[in-house]
């Protein structure tokens, strides 16, 4: 590992300055169990490490008018702790499915948004698109854990974070703090005007185009606060997760749910499915097709074939399609009471 300068922000408008510092190569700790493998990989080698884990308002999880709002340090652990967050079955199936109480008590709601992916050709230095001499390696090598949606272009890897599709399937915003500028929004923090935004979670992640461009709207300088979720009134939700091991695995893929029933029928639905593609992966379609429908086994296999009809796997990896869908039809059941175990 190089050698790095450490720093302790005690608040938003601190971290901002130290992220800011123009010729300064910086990193965002959070809890730390993602990026000190990089950085023992050389994979990430910045000058500046800069720790948020001195910022109380990073930790509070509040209740405001129209939602929720927890802070990016909330830890998983303490995420299925907090009564406020009682309705929101699908995060709790996401921290069930984190198979470490050390993983729960040390990794961040926010850390795992932004984690970077699990590539193996990303994680042995080939660069997020995987790429040697412009031939990619997930194309032409081993590709079985790619991508099998968005993947037509440069990106095959697939988004690594666990919560993302829950989340978005509840339409939760993120709060991303930097810089303040002429133009975007701005907030007095001790003292300093930082630049301080709200944006749809679905509007985050990227599908980059080159190795540089990184796999969210991120900019150096800016880091994410909070997130937001709305009220969970009337709402059944839940994740469904396909691991290979019992043990602490990454799933093969995923899919998150958010339904509003009444009287026996669909009223609303939001279907995401994740680590199937460089983003977390809506379906519109499938989500379409169920309102106004019962859900039961027949609809909820039948929006499952929906959800998976655009798939395009790579050579080695058309079992994904078949895993996916089964994780779509099985949260749908799981989200109304109607999956046997
Ligand atoms: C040995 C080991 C194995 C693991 N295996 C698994 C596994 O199989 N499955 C699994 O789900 N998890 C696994 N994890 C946990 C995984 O790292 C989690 O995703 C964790 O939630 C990451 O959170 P963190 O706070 O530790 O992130 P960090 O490591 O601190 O950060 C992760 C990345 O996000 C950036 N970042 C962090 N916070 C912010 C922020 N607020 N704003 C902007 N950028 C930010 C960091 O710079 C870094 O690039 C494993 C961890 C370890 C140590």
């Amino acid at each position: 590992m190089k050698p790095f300068e450490y720093t302790r922000p005690t608040t938003e408008a601190e971290a901002v300055e130290f992220l800011g510092e123009t010729g300064v190569q910086t990193a965002i700790l959070a809890g730390g169990t993602d990026l000190t493998s990089l950085m023992r990989a050389e994979l990430a080698s910045p000058s500046r490490v800069v720790d948020l884990k001195q910022i109380p308002s990073l930790y509070q999880v509040t209740r405001s008018e129209d939602g929720i709002q927890i802070g990016a340090l909330v830890t998983l652990a303490d995420l299925v702790k907090n009564p406020l967050l009682d309705g929101y079955r699908s995060l709790f199936d996401v921290v069930d499915g984190v198979r470490s109480i050390q993983v729960q008590g040390s990794g961040t709601i926010g850390g795992d948004l932004c984690h970077l992916p699990n590539c193996w050709y990303f994680r042995n230095g080939y660069g997020l698109l995987g790429q040697e001499n412009g031939v990619s390696l997930p194309e032409t090598g081993d590709n079985r854990y790619h991508a099998i949606f968005g993947n037509e272009g440069a990106a095959k890897f697939v988004n690594a974070s666990r919560f993302a599709p829950a989340l978005m399937a509840w339409g939760t915003k993120v709060r991303i703090v930097g810089p303040a500028t002429k133009t975007g929004s701005r907030e007095r923090s001790s003292g300093l005007t930082v630049g301080a935004e709200w944006i749809p979670l679905e509007y985050f992640y990227v599908t980059p185009k080159t190795d540089r461009q990184g796999n969210t709207i991120l900019k150096p300088g800016h880091f994410v606060s909070h997130i937001w979720l709305p009220d969970a009134n009337q709402i059944s939700s839940a994740t469904y997760e396909v691991l290979q091991m019992e043990g602490l695995d990454w799933p093969l893929a995923t899919a998150s749910v958010c339904l509003n029933v009444e009287a026996g029928l669909v009223h609303d639905a939001s279907i995401v499915m994740g680590h199937v593609a460089p983003i977390p992966w809506v379906t519109e379609d499938a989500s379409r097709w169920l309102i106004g429908r019962p859900l039961n086994e027949e609809t909820a296999s039948f929006a499952a074939d929906i959800a998976v009809s655009s798939a395009r796997p790579l050579s080695m990896n058309e079992y994904k399609v078949q895993i996916v869908r089964t994780a779509v039809k099985r949260a749908l059941l799981k989200a109304i009471g109607q999956l046997n175990p």
